[in-house]
C-alpha cells in the first residue's frame, strides 16, 4: 500500500510551487491506488490562520486533488511529546541554552575560519550545575543528537545521495518557548501514518538527511524519497519573492482552468513534452517521476492561457452550460453561442463580453478610407433576423456593387459590426447578432 502526504503549512495561499508538491504525491498515490493524505503543518500558532487552512482545502478542492483524510499536527501535541521522551530516554536529545544572538556570533566566527556554520555541540560539554545555573536564567530548547556519520538513499528523482551529518548542525526540535519544530512533528507524522513515499522541494535535501536519522531512532519505517526541483521565473530567477503573486486562488479567479494547470504541471520539468489532457485519469496513467529531472524548472503564467484555450475548445455546451447561462444566454441561444465563440475566448471569463456585444452590438471601427464603402454596404444590409446563408449573400452583393473584394471587402465589414479586426467566422456570428448598429 502507497500511501503520500501533502503538508502545507496553513501560513498563506497555495502557489504554484506548493501545486508541484501536491500534485506530484496525489499522482503517485492515485496511480497505486494508494492513499493520500492532507496534513496541516499547524504547530505555529501564530502564523497559522483557519482562513487558510479553508482556502488550502478550496483550492485542492477545485483542481480535483481530493484527499482521503485530513490530520492537524496541532491535534498531536501529546504524541509529539512522547516522542521526545522515547528520543530523551535515548540520549539523543539534549538542551541548549545559546540565545539566537550567540548562535549568530558562533556562525559568523567559523565562517571567518572558513569553516561550515555548524552547531559545536557546546551544550553536551556543560556540567549539571552549569545546566541548572542556566536553565535558571532562560527557556533550554532541544537538539536531536545526529550521528556523524554518511547519511545515504536513493532519491526517487535526485538518484543516489550522501550527506555527510558531520556537516549539518543538530537540528533543534523543540523551541525555547516549547514550541515543537516542523521537523519533530513530521517524523512522528509519517512514521505513525505509514506514509511509504515522500515527495517534497529540493530545498528539503538536508532535512532528508536528518529525518532519515530520527525515523530510525524512534524504530520507525524510512519512507522513500524523492525531491523535485524548484520552479523559477521565466527566464530562470528565483520565484521564492514571486510566488506569493502565484497563487492558486488567483489563477482561478483569472479563469485558469484546472485540467489546464494540471496538464502543464504534470509534465513541466520532465523529459515528457507538455500536452493538454482530457480528465484527471489521463494525467494519473501517464505521469513518471522517473522523467523529472534535477535542474531548476522554467515556469511561465502566460504558458496556461493557451492551454486553458485550447482545452475550451474542445469542451460541448453540456460542460459550460453553468456558465454560458450565467452570463444571461437564453437556453435556446446556447448552443449556437457556445459553437461560434469557443474558439475565441481564452478563458470563460471572455465569454462575457462576446454575449455584451451579441445583446448591445459593438461600437463601429471604421477607417476613415472606408467611410463610404461601409456606409453603402450597411444600407444593403437586410433587416434581420439573420440565417446562416445572409453574410454569403449580403457580402456577395456588396463585391458586385462595390467591386471590393478579400480583405478589403470582408474586414471593415467585420470592424463595422464587431469593433474588432478579430473573432469568430462572420457567416456564424452574424445570425446571432440581436443589434446592428448601423
Ligand atoms: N510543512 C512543510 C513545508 O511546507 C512540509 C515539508 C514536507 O513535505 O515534509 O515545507
Amino acid at each position: 500500500m502507497i500511501t503520500t502526504r501533502f503538508a502545507p503549512s496553513p501560513t498563506g495561499y497555495l502557489h504554484i510551487g506548493n501545486l508541484r508538491t501536491a500534485l506530484f504525491n496525489f499522482l503517485i498515490s492515485r496511480q497505486a491506488g494508494g492513499e493520500f493524505i492532507l496534513r496541516i503543518d499547524d504547530t505555529d500558532p501564530e502564523r497559522s490562520k483557519p482562513e487558510y487552512v479553508d482556502g488550502i482545502k478550496r483550492d485542492l478542492e477545485w483542481l480535483g486533488l481530493h484527499w482521503d483524510r485530513v490530520e492537524h499536527q496541532s491535534a498531536r501535541f501529546e504524541r509529539y511529546a512522547e516522542v521526545a521522551d522515547q528520543l530523551r530516554d535515548k540520549g539523543l536529545f539534549y538542551e541548549c541554552f545559546e540565545t539566537p544572538v550567540e548562535l549568530d556570533l558562533k556562525r559568523k566566527k567559523q565562517l571567518n575560519m572558513g569553516k561550515p556554520p555548524v552547531y559545536d555541540r557546546s551544550a553536551l560539554s556543560l556540567s549539571d550545575a552549569e545546566s541548572d545555573a542556566l536553565r535558571g536564567d532562560r527557556a533550554p530548547h532541544w537538539r536531536f543528537k545526529l550521528d556523524q556519520s554518511r547519511i545515504e538513499w536513493t532519491d526517487g528523482i535526485l538518484g543516489d545521495l550522501s550527506i555527510d551529518a558531520a556537516s549539518v548542525s543538530d537540528p533543534v526540535l523543540i523551541r525555547g518557548d516549547g514550541q515543537v519544530l516542523y521537523t519533530l512533528a513530521s517524523i512522528c507524522d509519517d512514521t505513525d501514518m505509514g506514509v511509504t513515499h515522500v515527495v517534497r522541494g529540493s530545498d528539503h535535501v538536508t532535512n532528508t538527511a536528518t529525518q532519515i536519522q530520527m525515523i530510525r531512532a524512534i524504530a520507525g519505517t524510512v519512507p522513500s524519497f524523492a525531491h523535485h526541483s524548484l520552479l523559477t521565473g521565466p527566464k530562470g530567477e528565483g520565484l521564492s519573492k514571486r510566488l506569493g503573486s502565484l497563487a492558486l486562488r488567483d489563477m482561478r479567479d483569472a479563469g485558469i482552468q484546472p485540467m489546464a494547470l494540471l496538464s502543464h504541471l504534470a509534465r513541466l520539468g520532465s523529459s515528457d513534452p507538455v500536452e493538454l489532457r482530457s480528465s484527471m485519469g489521463e494525467i494519473i496513467t501517464g505521469f513518471d517521476l522517473t522523467k523529472f529531472g534535477s535542474a531548476p524548472t522554467k515556469f511561465d503564467e502566460a504558458d496556461l492561457v493557451p492551454i486553458t484555450a485550447k482545452y475550451l475548445q474542445g469542451l460541448e455546451l453540456a460542460d459550460v452550460a453553468e456558465d454560458v447561462a450565467a452570463i444571461g444566454v437564453p437556453a435556446d441561444k446556447a448552443e449556437d453561442f457556445w459553437t461560434v465563440i469557443r474558439s475565441n475566448i481564452a478563458t470563460l471569463e471572455d465569454l462575457g463580453n462576446w454575449w455584451a456585444l451579441i445583446e448591445n452590438g459593438a461600437t463601429p471601427d471604421i477607417d476613415p478610407e472606408d467611410q463610404e464603402f461601409v456606409a453603402q454596404a450597411m444600407a444593403m444590409l437586410p433587416e434581420g433576423p439573420f440565417d446562416s446563408t445572409t453574410w454569403g449573400a449580403w457580402t456577395a452583393e456588396v463585391k458586385q456593387a462595390t467591386g471590393r473584394k478579400g480583405k478589403g471587402l470582408f474586414m471593415p465589414l467585420r470592424k463595422a459590426l464587431t469593433g474588432m479586426s478579430h473573432g469568430p467566422d462572420m457567416g456564424a456570428l452574424l445570425p446571432l447578432l440581436q443589434k446592428i448598429r448601423r
